[in-house]
């Protein structure tokens, strides 16, 4: 009885650390809340290298955005920079070092909600704009629709004057060596490597991290942020090549306004990622903020209530970042770990990795 009391107390510990919320900020001051993907992360998989290189990239990211706002920059611009970092870098499934579809290919989806005015863009499905993150804002202002999908969202984006690459741009070896291992697994073809790509290394790439997204179809590396500026303006932003081994034409939740992306001053805006599916379908960052806007809720209540008993309820697993004009600051996840990072102006960084920190 003792043990299993004991058992229950760890449990509820992990979970109350899972998601500890940061004191709200006074009026006119920033805040900032970075995510990099959620998942069966583990200490043994990671090891300390990898775990090292994901805080010093989870850091480097953040900084970029704090200092836009410490600056008086706009949430948005803040988000934008933020992710623009992590697009590039390949620990992360976003931009390069995105994940391929069955067919070897990286298709990418982002989106970003702007919470003072409601005004909203995405774009789905984009293989040549570097910055998918840099499309869906082109998409909100420079365009009158919230969502471009496929080859039309990167011709946009070459005539908005955005970087176009070659789709060989966001390659690497260890996504790709993880799609082959999971389609053998799974018994799937193999596509042939990617036109463009380097030629494959003598010896097999040693991964930075050990996470091994082929035993465990649980690991999800997209990126978001959400950020409050000096104005008090909150934003949310997302940015990810989605579910590896997708079938071509999958979209997932990031790009779909209220499901992984979503932001209003009268509530809050949210940024996840998980299995997209599920998230789309419980239209999970609205109802965090409808709890919020309707029911009162603290927003780590919210977010908890969706993510540990809606999401659960559906068997779905992720997470969220999410953050209010109050600067409440708030994470919850429900998978062993998920790549986040926080700060408030005044106050430190938190980064975090696993569900046992806070
Ligand atoms: N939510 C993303 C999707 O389903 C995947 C992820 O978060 O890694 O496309």
């Amino acid at each position: 009885m003792k043990r299993i009391c004991c058992l229950f107390a760890g449990v509820f510990m992990v979970a109350a650390l899972a998601s500890v919320a940061q004191a709200p900020q006074p009026a006119g001051h920033w805040a900032i809340v970075v995510h990099g993907g959620a998942g069966v992360i583990e200490r043994s998989k990671l090891g300390p290298e990898g775990e090292a290189a994901y805080r010093a990239s989870l850091a480097k990211a953040e900084a970029a955005g704090a200092g836009v706002l410490d600056r008086g920059g706009s949430a948005l611009d803040a988000i934008e920079a933020t992710i623009n970092i992590l697009e590039d870098d390949p620990l992360f499934n976003a931009g390069h070092g995105a994940v391929f579809t069955a067919e070897g290919k990286n298709e990418l989806d982002a989106a970003i909600m702007d919470g003072e005015n409601l005004k909203a863009g995405a774009v789905a499905g984009v293989t040549r704009t570097r910055h998918p993150i840099s499309l869906a804002r082109a998409v909100m202002e420079k365009s009158p629709y919230v969502i471009l999908a496929g080859a039309g969202a990167d011709a946009f984006g070459a005539r908005v004057g955005l970087e176009q690459v070659d789709p060989s741009f966001f390659f690497t070896e260890a996504r790709w060596q993880s799609l082959v291992k999971q389609l053998q697994k799974e018994g799937r073809p193999v596509p042939p490597r990617p036109v463009g790509a380097p030629p494959p290394p003598a010896a097999p790439p040693v991964p930075v991290a050990q996470i091994d997204e082929s035993a465990d179809a649980h690991m999800h590396g997209t990126v978001g942020v959400v950020a409050l500026d000096r104005a008090g303006n909150i934003a949310a932003g997302t940015s990810t090549g989605g579910l590896q081994g997708k079938m071509p034409g999958r979209v997932g939740d990031s790009p779909i306004i209220g499901a992984g992306t979503y932001a209003s001053n009268q509530s809050c805006a949210v940024s996840a990622t998980g299995s997209g599916e599920y998230f789309i379908r419980l239209g999970v960052a609205r109802e965090i903020c409808n709890l919020v806007a309707f029911k009162g809720m603290k927003l780590q209540q919210a977010a908890d209530q969706v993510i540990h008993k809606e999401l659960e309820a559906l068997h779905g697993d992720g997470g969220v970042i999410a953050i209010t004009t109050d600067g409440q600051l708030v994470w919850s996840f429900n998978t062993p770990g998920m790549f986040r990072a926080r700060q408030a102006e005044g106050g430190k960084v938190e980064i975090g990795i696993y569900n046992d920190e806070p």
